[in-house]
């Protein structure tokens, strides 16, 4: 029955590839927030200093009113809630946010791009030219109002 069973697995080539796209379908369609825009908001969150609420939605679990958010998920109701807030997913995703922020300056140093930023050579000419376009921007605005 080995062989059987072998072939009944589907190790050709084009079954496999089949499998594949339907998996990657599933992955996306259950991808979980990114860590790094859990920490926007809940950067957000600590600077207004309201918690997330959610409006009640029928298509959400529990009317989304169960939200865990570092996890970004929903959950029908209360007791779900706190077992979560006790499992292994919870507390490992809890150490995810907490860490520093990966940043896209941080990306490009890795890919060892780097942005110098040199010291201007006249630094009076820089200055002449942000006074002189301070004071042609407002007699613009002037003008403008002029013709209205
Ligand atoms: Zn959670």
């Amino acid at each position: 029955m080995g062989i059987g069973q072998k072939k009944s697995k589907g190790t050709s080539k084009g079954s496999k590839t089949k499998n594949k796209q339907y998996k990657r379908a599933l992955d996306t369609k259950r991808r979980p927030m990114d860590i790094d825009q859990v920490q926007d908001i809940l950067e957000k969150v600590a600077e207004t200093g309201k918690p997330l609420k959610f409006a009640y939605d029928d298509d959400l679990p529990g009317g989304g009113q169960f939200y865990c958010a570092p996890c970004a998920r929903h959950f029908t109701d209360q007791g779900t809630l706190d077992t979560h807030t006790k499992s292994k997913l919870h507390k490992r995703r809890l150490k995810d946010v907490a860490q520093k922020k990966y940043t896209q300056k941080e990306a490009d140093a890795g890919a060892g791009k780097s942005k110098e930023v040199y010291a201007p050579a006249h630094p009076e000419l820089v200055a002449a030219r942000a006074m002189e376009a301070e004071t042609i921007a407002p007699a613009a605005a002037a003008a403008d109002e002029d013709d209205l």
